[in-house]
């Protein structure tokens, strides 16, 4: 059994150390003991055959305006592969290009795959507006009710819900700006995608997160037998950096 992970666009799409997000997949799956392939995407390379879960990073503006034709191309396979529960995370910039729109502080406007019913728009091209700093998220994913996630974010683009009958909100923010400067409300889940505006990296800094991804890869692949084991891998330290995170902050 190989679980498949694909990386799209790792070369335009992954910024502020955001492959750390695929590193920490690979511990659990590692821990695990189960064998995986790593697989990545390019501009003008068509999605692999077999894909257990998707991750998309940030980019800055100009690299979202070079990939955005590209994954329009992509999208009813990868939509799909969404649609069939296949588990995708999307770092801040890749997490606009999933919802309808991006347009950006300079007025370009970058459309997106429309499987997240959000839209995208920076308030104008200051480095004053945009959200930047920690970013502390009491979640809202059912399996993972009042989880702390921890990160930090640095976006221009505000993003809000065309419609949350479909997806709901990662979380509500504690500590920093989220999915805009207003709501208090940070991310988007539909099905087994996450979009989320915390660099940090995510999951190496969220272990419950990594675990809800792998327990969905398992599910998809019909092998519940792991679920025990995942939550007693080890991941000490990194609650440990959690915990220190949050006492500077709560
Ligand atoms: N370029 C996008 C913005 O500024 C996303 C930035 C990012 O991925 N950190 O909002």
């Amino acid at each position: 059994m190989k679980v498949y992970l694909t990386h799209l666009y790792p070369k335009q799409m992954s910024i502020y150390g955001d492959y750390g997000n695929i590193l920490a997949i690979q511990f659990f799956l590692k821990g695990l003991g189960v064998e995986y392939e790593y697989q990545t995407v390019d501009i003008n390379q068509d999605l692999p055959k077999n894909t257990d879960f998707y991750f998309l990073g940030g980019g800055q503006d100009k690299e979202q305006s070079i990939i955005f034709q590209d994954l329009l191309a992509k999208k009813a396979n990868l939509g799909q592969n969404l649609e069939n529960n296949v588990p995708m995370l999307a770092i801040c910039g890749g997490y606009q290009l999933l919802g309808q729109e991006f347009l950006t502080g300079t007025g370009d406007l970058i459309p997106g795959l429309e499987i997240l019913p959000v839209i995208t728009k920076a308030p104008n091209s200051s480095v004053k507006s945009r959200c930047v700093g920690n970013l502390i998220v009491n979640c809202q994913i059912p399996e993972l009710l009042g989880t702390k996630l921890v990160g930090f974010e640095n976006h221009s683009g505000q993003t809000y819900f065309t419609d949350q009958s479909k997806a709901k909100p990662l979380g509500s923010v504690l500590v920093g700006y989220g999915n805009n400067a207003f709501e208090k409300i940070e991310g988007c889940v539909y099905k087994n995608v996450v979009g989320t505006y915390l660099h940090g990296s995510c999951l190496p800094k969220n272990p419950e997160l990594t675990a809800w991804f792998i327990k969905k890869i398992f599910q998809n692949k019909k092998l519940d037998v792991f679920t025990d084991q995942i939550d007693n891998l080890d991941t000490k330290i990194a609650a440990l950096a959690k915990e220190s995170i949050l006492g500077r902050f709560l």
